[in-house]
């Protein structure tokens, strides 16, 4: 297969490899390769939204020609190349080193979203970044693997907060011209169609393909003229409210998720299923190999000797569930070629021991289908097999095929470049290779606290800049007075303890907890010699009233006089966004009503970056927390009532900032700077760092659900 090249208006020849470092989202956790295309123009940069493709199409070619006689440039674009092309080309991975030649086949990974960079907006939220730093730590450990997923018209929406708090939501247009995607092609010049036959119709599908370091991620597209009105808008955009898209949408991504393997035939050696999602690839394949001549169960035994399956879901209520009478009208063909009855074919995806006549669950269809299943922290495995116990009558809730593999991050994704910096300096520039390594971490000791401090300060700066910004052109744009835009330049205090909290306004993250009792809140913010500060940031979706209640009061509070500005509401989080706040804040607040995170990312990122967690004992803090790196708000159990459990973890919250953080923090040794809460700080980073990332994540997936033994 060949992909359609792009032709940029002008690159010279000197710098033509630029093309290359632009579709492939190596770049994106490469700072030099970043350099290479911000400093081309540093506000256009920004404008374009950090995206090379657009950045290449807009910059001016004196720029260009400019940069071809600056040797400084030259010097970093060569050094970049040649990386990208070792990198590319190199054999002695982790996967060749330790398992090489095991997987007969590549892995597949399907999702829903992919969140690799803000230049490829097909994500919404934790979910898609998880997906997308998974693909990241696969390529760099060289697992064969090639992942499917849509490519959506449209932007997860841009969040907008009016004047009176109210959240409004945007949906722009993706330009596919513009992102770092390729049309896959199939003679040289027309795009490769594939076929897709679903009941009594058939939809055309177009293959676009990011590249990922060395993993191609094939993206779906209906939106074309071949397809009637209905079935373009199937990719249209992410979790649609409506139902029967939404169903299409899971049927083109599993069973078009196969065909078009099929197409490009590769042959995967194992089946992993991001999330429910993507679990009609199963019945597919199943109804592939019954046509080839095998029988029902046989067939079924093969499809799940070579499927693994992730659940990210812990309430039963957040699972994907179709009504049986929307699958009625698709799946007829399927139950034929099954030789069962509708109800039997229904029961595929039910539970015997409580059956729903009228529900079909992608959940109990995955977990039917796979060979092995996993949690994304101990705890929600814990919490998943004792609720899906009923689907393993015979077994013991503590043998339900669900393990556990915590989650983690691309730790040069989410680590700021004033940090790798740091790393160079005093750990060596090969602490690249020894990210799952807790011994090789202790030396973050070797950190002198006066640098460590000064690198975390600036960070912190521009993350008050960047916020000042923000908020400025919200003001502008709501038409606030001279006063208030000018009032927003001078927002929040480098000086101050800073807490971030940023993460959907889902009811269960208890975003307004501080806010339980004001007064005291009010009065630990505004202690003259000790001030604290808090940025908010958070998208609710756009059909949960109440997740746009508690944005609402939280932005009501940021203006009220009597917090001093002290709060602050930032709009429209995004990967941009949190890449700000998750290396400037001093710490990260996380709320959940224990035990409803299934692990939670952004506080890893956090750690990465020196910043200290203050979380509930939920998901992956529940693993990480050990006393010395951050603090546990609440108690490692669960409670019998939500008001219950909100008073002692507000309590709980409100004793810690006021006996022990807040102190910490303001409490700074001869030298003027805090060492007590320094030691924190390297803490985090020397825990939090070799566990929770998706290397040994990776690894983890690879020994566990990858290969059979
Ligand atoms: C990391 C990240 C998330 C996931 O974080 P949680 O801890 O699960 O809330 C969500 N959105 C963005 C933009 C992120 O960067």
């Amino acid at each position: 297969m060949k992909l359609y090249e792009h032709h940029f208006p002008y690159l010279p020849e000197r710098l033509i490899r630029l093309q290359d470092l632009a579709y492939n989202l190596w770049f994106s956790w490469h700072a030099k390769a970043v350099y290479l295309f911000k400093t081309m123009d540093v506000q256009l940069w920004e404008n374009v939204g950090r995206n090379p493709v657009r950045m290449l199409h807009e910059i001016d070619s004196q720029r260009l020609d400019e940069l071809v006689k600056d040797p400084e440039y030259l010097k970093v674009y060569d050094q970049t190349i040649e990386a990208f092309d070792h990198y590319l080309s190199d054999t002695e991975t982790w996967y060749n080193e330790e398992h090489g030649g095991k997987l007969p086949g590549p892995v597949a990974y399907l999702s829903m979203e992919f969140g690799l960079h803000e230049s490829l907006p097909i994500y919404s939220g934790g979910l898609g970044i998880l997906a997308g730093d998974h693909l990241k730590s696969a390529s760099d450990l060289g697992i064969p693997m090639v992942a499917i997923g849509l490519l959506y018209r449209e932007f997860y929406f841009t969040q907008q907060i009016s004047l009176y708090g109210h959240q409004q939501s945007q949906y722009n247009y993706n330009d596919f011209s513009n992102l770092p995607i390729n049309a896959v092609l199939y003679n040289k010049e027309d795009p490769l169609t594939i076929r897709v036959p679903i009941d009594d119709r058939v939809i055309a599908v177009r293959v676009w393909r990011a590249d990922v370091g060395r993993i191609p991620l094939y993206l779906l597209d209906t939106d074309f003229p071949e397809n009637p009105e209905a079935d373009r808008k199937i990719t249209e955009r992410l979790y649609v409210g409506d139902r029967d898209i939404r169903l299409l949408q899971e049927v083109l991504l599993g069973i078009g998720g196969v065909h078009v393997l099929q197409v490009l035939e590769i042959k995967p050696a194992v089946w992993h299923m991001n999330e429910g999602h993507c679990s009609f690839l199963t019945i597919e394949r199943q109804r592939q190999l019954i046509k080839s001549g095998i029988s029902f169960q046989e067939a079924m035994d093969i499809v799940k000797s070579s499927t693994v399956f992730t659940t990210h879901t812990p309430v039963a209520a957040g699972n994907e569930v179709f009504e049986t009478f929307r699958i009625e009208t698709l799946f007829k063909p399927f139950w034929e070629a099954f030789n069962l009855s509708k109800e039997d074919f229904l029961k595929l995806a039910q539970d015997e021991r409580h059956p729903d006549p009228n529900a079909f669950n992608m959940t109990i269809l995955s977990l039917r289908y796979s060979r092995t299943a996993n949690a994304v922290s101990q705890l929600h495995g814990f919490v998943s097999r004792n609720m899906w116990h009923g689907l393993y009558p015979d077994r013991k809730v503590e043998d339900v095929p669900i393990g556990a593999i915590t989650n983690g991050v691309h730790t040069r994704t989410w680590m700021g470049s004033l940090i790798k910096n740091l790393l160079d300096t005093h750990l060596g520039e090969t602490w690249r290779y020894h990210i799952p390594d807790p011994e090789f971490w202790k030396k973050i000791d070797q950190i002198p606290d006066a640098e460590l401090w000064q690198t975390h300060i600036e960070l912190k700066k521009a993350l008050l800049d960047e916020v000042r910004s923000r908020v400025t052109g919200q003001r502008e744009r709501n038409g606030e007075s001279e006063e208030a835009i000018k009032q927003a330049n001078t927002l929040l205090n480098p000086d101050y303890l800073t807490i971030g909290f940023a993460r959907r306004f889902a009811q269960y993250k208890r975003g307004t907890l501080i806010f339980r009792d004001r007064g005291r809140i009010l009065n630990l913010i505004n202690q003259a010699d000790r001030p604290v500060q808090f940025i908010f940031a958070g998208k609710a979706h756009p059909a949960n009233q109440g997740g746009k209640a508690m944005i609402k009061e939280i932005y009501d509070e940021s203006r009220n006089p009597e917090f001093q500005s002290r709060i602050v509401f930032v709009e429209n989080y995004d990967i941009t966004l949190a890449r700000h706040l998750v290396t400037g804040v001093d710490v990260w607040l996380n709320t959940p009503r224990r035990p409803l995170e299934a692990s939670g990312t952004s506080g890893m990122k956090v750690a990465a970056n020196g910043g200290i967690n203050l979380s509930i004992l939920d998901g992956w803090w529940r693993e990480a927390y050990d006393e010395t790196n951050g603090w546990a708000i609440g108690e490692d159990r669960e409670y019998y009532n939500e008001w219950e459990q909100d008073e002692a973890d507000s309590q709980s919250l409100y004793n810690l900032l006021e006996h022990i953080i807040v102190p910490l923090y303001y409490k700074k040794d001869n030298n003027n700077i805090p060492a007590d809460w320094i030691q924190r700080m390297k803490a985090s980073m020397k825990t939090v760092i070799p566990m929770f990332n998706t290397h040994r994540m990776l690894q983890e997936y690879m020994e566990q659900m990858y290969l059979t033994d």
